[in-house]
């Protein structure tokens, strides 16, 4: 058994700087692997853990998708081996849960049944134990993963891209193939185009839509969508006059759609009232997929009637419902292609001691997503 000692972002405090360290990984379990990190993608739900409003505990790693090299296998693991370039995406796929054995990895017990607590991986040199937030811990140097939590992945394509397919592709995409199942010449409406928005409507172009709807405050990134091919773009403006801006919006998609509303609105902002909104801008009996979330115990207002009697259908997505073992390689092969364009979405690269940097630009939407580059 190998000492593994390496540099890592550690949340030390919520709301303080990261603490760039050196740690050590802790003698390896036998259900886990070592993967020496290449790049992992720097995600909007960290700046939210960052701020502590979803029950991360420090000290801990955040960086919940990643890609990296295996450099020890436990002794426990079969099927992977020492220089395999692995995917390690937000969800592992054990294969034994009650939601594996039913055909729902996406739910799987090994990550959900933990309560938010999650493994102690490493030790720094003041003693402190510190875990994998997400069971992950991407933005170090190495990371310890259960030997269900990593994939195999073929490819030529550069790690800063893939690192991308465990959070914003997975999520994006397979919102659009597995959850929303959008068919050709029916009309989408996204909300939000951010990471996972853009990968969304790459997707749907993919997938065949017909006019596709892009909702979105941001100059820059509604310009984003534009270039990626969005027919109608609306600003809904933020701040003073939200109910009426929204109004607005609202009657803005309706008018896009034959005055009905979307077939299929994607959901990917966050915000309460941006969901309320996705849900109302979907047509009778539509269907609208949730993805964001913004702070933890958050609620959802709806209308009754649109909800109640007009059959609209309310999708929860949780890394868009892959199948990792059968997907990855599918959505690689949309990459390779050029099919997905990951060029618009990959705004920056970061070493990790510039990991606050990373936060900041991407609390600021300066980046779509910054990706945090390894160079070992
Ligand atoms: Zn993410
Ligand atoms: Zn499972």
């Amino acid at each position: 058994m190998s000492t593994w000692r390496g540099e890592a972002g550690v949340l030390r405090e919520i709301k303080q700087p990261f603490s760039i360290e050196e740690v050590e990984l802790l003698p390896l379990d036998p259900t886990r692997v070592v993967v020496k990190t290449h790049a992992s993608p720097f995600c909007s739900t960290d700046v939210k853990n960052w701020k502590g409003q979803l029950y991360k505990i420090p000290p801990t790693v955040l960086g919940h998708a990643s890609i990296g090299e295996v450099v020890e296998v436990g002794s426990a693991v079969s099927g992977l081996r020492v220089g395999q370039r692995v995917v390690v995406p937000g969800t592992p796929e054990c294969g034994a849960c009650y939601y594996c054995s039913i055909g729902e990895p996406w739910q799987c017990g090994e990550l959900f049944d933990l309560g938010g607590i999650y493994p102690d991986v490493a030790r720094g040199d003041d003693g402190a134990l510190i875990s994998c937030a997400g069971c992950v811990g991407g933005y170090a140097e190495y990371m310890s993963i259960s030997g269900n939590q990593v994939f195999p992945v073929e490819s030529e394509l550069p790690s800063d891209v893939l690192s991308m397919l465990g959070c914003g592709i997975s999520t994006g995409v397979g919102s659009v193939f597995n959850v929303a199942r959008v068919q050709p010449g029916e009309s989408v409406a996204i909300v939000g185009a951010g990471h996972l928005g853009l990968w969304m409507l790459q997707a749907a172009r993919i997938a065949g839509a017909g006019t596709v709807v892009v909702v979105e405050p941001h100059e820059g990134r509604r310009e984003l969508a534009g270039a990626l091919g969005a027919d109608v773009l609306v600003d809904p403006g933020t701040g003073a006059g939200e109910s009426e801006a929204l109004a607005g919006a609202l009657a803005a998609v309706r008018e896009a759609t034959g005055g009905r509303g979307a077939d299929v609105v994607l959901e990917a902002a966050g915000p309460a009232v941006s969901q309320s909104f996705a849900v109302q801008a979907s047509r009778r009996g539509g269907r609208t997929v949730l993805t964001g979330f913004e702070i933890g115990g958050a609620t959802l207002p709806l209308p009754q009637v649109e909800t109640a009697l007009q059959s609209r259908r309310i999708l929860s997505s949780q890394n868009g419902q892959v199948h990792m073992k059968s997907d990855l390689q599918r959505y690689t092969g949309l990459l390779e292609r050029g099919l997905l364009d990951p060029a618009p979405i990959l705004t920056r690269r970061y070493p990790l001691a510039e990991l606050d940097l990373a936060r900041d630009n991407s609390a600021a939407l300066t980046d779509v997503c910054g990706v945090i580059v390894f160079d070992h």
